[in-house]
Parts: C-alpha cells; structure tokens; sequence
C-alpha cells in the first residue's frame, strides 16, 4: 500500500516534491494538498486526483493523510511540525527546521516528550553522491584525520530581495549542516568577515562574505559564500587530511570540444545540480516511513543547522569570534 502524504506549500519546491513522488518515485501518493493560495493548491490537488485542505492544520487532522510534508514559507515550518507531532504524524519539513533556534527546541522538546521520533529535516546535500563519497574516504582513516575544510558556495546572480543576513542563514546553512555531518562533530567558534564588495550586488547585501568555523576537535573551516559569481551555482568542498587532499567531485556534465576549447556546463540552477540529491532523499524518507522510522537529518540536526546560523549572525553583527554553547545530543536522538 502506498504511503498516504499531505502537502503543505504548493510553491516551487512544493510542487517539485510532488511530481517526484507521483512520476519517479515509489510507495507513496500525493492524497492532500494545501497552500494560503488556494487557487494554485486546488490546481496541484486536481492534476494529481488529490483533496484540496483549506489550511494545513485540516491537512494534517485528516485521517487519509499519513504522512505530511512541509514546504511553506520558513517563518510556518515551526506551527505545522508542532502540530504533526501531536497527531503523532510523521512529518517531513524542507530546511529550516523552525527560522530561530528557540524555536527549533521548542519541536525538539514536543518531540522527545512525545516519545517518537518523527521529523526529518530537507538537508538534502548529505544524499547527494559526491558529499557521501566525500564522507566515506573521511570515515575510511584511509587519509589520515581531517584537518582543514576549504567550502565555497556560490550563485550566478541574487535579486534584490536577497539580504546580507540571507547569506548565512539562507544559503550556507546547508553547508551548516553537511560539513557537521561529514567531519560528524560540533561547531567550536565562528568569525564572519565581508570581503571587498562586488560591483554587482545591490544596496542591501554585501557580497561575498567569508565564514570561518572551528570544530570542538579543531578542524579549521572556511566558506565563501558568493551570490553575485556571475558565472553559475558552483558548490565546492576540499578536505585537507594529514596524508591526503580530498575534494567534492564535480558533477559529471560532458566535456564538449568546440571552437578550439574544451569545455564542461556548469549549472546554474540549484534544482539541477541537485535533483539525484532530492531523489535519494525523498524515496529514502518513503521507504523509512513506511517501516516507521526516521534515518535521515533529524529535529536535532535542524535545531544544530539553525543554532549555528544563530551563531554566525551574531559573529557577523559583531565583527567578533563566538564560541558556541552547544548542548550535548539527548539520549533520544543517539542513533543506535
Ligand atoms: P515558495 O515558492 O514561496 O513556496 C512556498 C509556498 O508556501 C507559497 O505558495 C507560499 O505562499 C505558501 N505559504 C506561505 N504561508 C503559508 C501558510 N501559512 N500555509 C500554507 N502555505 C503557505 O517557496 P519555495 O522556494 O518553494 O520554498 C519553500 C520552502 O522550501 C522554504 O522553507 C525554503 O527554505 C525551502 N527550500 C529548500 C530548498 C533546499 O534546497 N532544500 C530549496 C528551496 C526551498 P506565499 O507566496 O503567499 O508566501
């Protein structure tokens, strides 16, 4: 039987998550759709023979829905993961978990309290392959540990309602939570400095910003994170261990001899680069739901990804360095 899943948010990613599921993916089917904007969610409702909910807590009480996913507007993940996990629902929520970390414990609390995990978080970079080839070369001691990342994140072009704040709270919060990942330690401190400011960024950003982190071991880390590149959405990620220098492999675009030159595509969409990454991630949610259970990024991981972003604002506010005061993870969230 196909798992029984209610959306919430028929945006862009909303309506990118339901033709996955209901065109590529297996055992589960879109059966409740729900979106402020009525009109468009009624739309994706039809096209896939789905129940329009005027509001997501309707979509969530409903009995026919046995799963939800959310894909509203940050600032509503919060409300409606709170009221998932007290129906007891599981419940998949695109990044962030909640927009500050206050808000986050407070789900990681219902959570614990409800005895179940239930929420997985849309840290979709650690399906991605070459992050978990990346990964398991670390785990393999093979290369000695890691002692240095250098991380960069860049976009072709930011429009004018992309602030200075979004650049670590928006963007590099998903390096936020691969990097903790890959090295599988905590954040120590963090500096964010501004570098000289591109002539094509606009009044309200200063562009490109460079994060530094060090971990609890001392593994140094910095991010470029670049908005206004011009040139594409690159992704880059070089682990220098004691034996070895390990990078995160290009996506695999052919090589085109033309007009005397070699060249490869880089994207310049996000989706693309990493559509393989959203695949993997939801059939694997799917099938975990479906056995009752969560395996991937969890409220813990949401509540770390968005403390550190908490983190990082303040380093920028301040022009200082900001230790972190993180907490130890709670027994409930230790994977066996
Ligand atoms: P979007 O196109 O603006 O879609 C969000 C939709 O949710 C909009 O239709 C929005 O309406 C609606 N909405 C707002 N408040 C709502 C409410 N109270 N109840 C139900 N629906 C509501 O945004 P998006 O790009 O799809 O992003 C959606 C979420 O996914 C965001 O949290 C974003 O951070 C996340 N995201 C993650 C990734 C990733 O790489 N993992 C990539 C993109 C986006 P309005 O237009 O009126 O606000």
């Amino acid at each position: 039987m196909d798992l029984k899943i209610g959306v919430i948010g028929a945006g862009a990613i909303g309506r990118d998550h339901m033709n996955r599921i209901m065109t590529k993916l297996q055992g589960a089917k879109i059966v409740a759709v729900s979106d402020i904007h009525g009109d468009s969610a009624r739309a994706v409702a039809e096209q896939y023979d789905a129940r329009f909910c005027e509001t997501g807590e309707e979509l969530i009480a409903s009995r026919d829905v046995e799963a939800v996913i959310v894909t509203s507007w940050d600032p509503t993940h919060e409300k409606y993961v709170l009221e998932a996990i007290r129906h007891k629902k599981y419940v998949f929520v695109e990044k962030p978990l909640a927009v500050s970390a206050e808000d986050c414990r407070k789900i990681v609390d219902a959570e614990i309290a409800g005895g179940k995990q239930l929420v997985q978080v849309g840290y979709m970079r650690r399906y991605d392959s070459g992050y978990t080839q990346l990964k398991e070369a670390i785990r393999s001691g093979t290369y000695g540990a890691p002692l240095m990342l250098h991380c960069a994140h860049r976009n072709a072009s930011a429009d004018e309602s992309y602030t200075t704040a979004m650049e670590v709270e928006n963007s590099a919060v998903h390096e936020f939570d691969v990097l903790r990942w890959l090295l599988d330690e905590d954040y120590d401190s963090a500096r964010v400095s501004f570098a000289k400011k591109t002539r094509h960024s606009h009044e309200n950003l200063h562009d490109p910003q460079l994060i530094q982190l060090s971990t609890k071991s001392g593994v140094l880390i910095d991010i470029e994170v670049f908005v206004n590149c011009q040139y594409g959405y690159d992704i880059k990620c070089e682990v220098i261990c004691e034996d070895a220098v390990i990078s995160l492999p290009e996506p695999s675009n052919p090589q085109i001899r033309s007009k005397a030159a070699r060249s490869v595509e880089i994207f310049t969409d996000w989706k693309k680069r990493f559509a393989a990454a959203y695949d993997t991630e939801l059939q694997l949610w799917i099938n975990a739901t479906r056995e009752g259970r969560v395996d991937g990024p969890s409220a813990w991981d949401g509540y770390m990804a968005t403390y550190t972003a908490t983190i990082c604002s303040q380093a920028r506010d301040s022009g200082e360095t900001i230790s972190f005061q993180t907490e130890e993870i709670p027994e409930f969230y230790k994977k066996g």
